[in-house]
């Protein structure tokens, strides 16, 4: 069967699942997608995606628990930090603490986790069409 029917590919981009393969030479659905590999909010949240589940809130998090469902993107669409000859970025995440927009950890510059580093804000939810999940920098969980 054509597996990679079933993997998630990225609508808006048109990236292609990668395939490795398994020892016995057969292929298997891999847990990584390039734009994945540096963000493990992304990865996690794929991961629980394959496996047929939403990611929960964690009550263990005060920062989630705290925080608003969505907020208003103060850019709405771009990363507020982006430079010329930043290059492109892979995906936006929005603060939900303050609204700032900025680029994942796919991408070069990782302005979104910059902006969390340099105020302490401690949640962002994904900015991407048909994606609504939050991350909480410092307790690392998705909910
Ligand atoms: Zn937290
Ligand atoms: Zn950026
Ligand atoms: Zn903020």
């Amino acid at each position: 069967m054509d597996i990679s029917a079933l993997l998630p590919t990225d609508r808006s981009r048109g990236t292609r699942p990668v395939l490795i393969h398994a020892p016995e030479g057969t292929l298997c659905p891999v847990t990584e997608l390039p734009d994945e590999r540096n963000d493990r909010p992304l990865g996690l949240f794929r991961r629980l995606l394959r496996s047929g589940q939403a990611p929960r809130s964690p009550q263990t998090c005060e920062h989630l628990r705290a925080a608003p469902n969505s907020v208003e993107p103060s850019t709405p669409g771009r990363c507020a930090d982006h430079r010329p000859g930043d290059g492109p970025w892979v995906h936006l995440r929005v603060c939900l603490s303050c609204g700032h927009v900025g680029c994942c950890d796919s991408s070069p510059q990782r302005h979104a986790t910059g902006h969390h580093q340099a105020t302490g804000h401690p949640a962002m939810q994904s900015h991407e069409p048909g994606e609504d999940w939050r991350w909480c920098y410092v307790d690392e969980l998705l909910g």
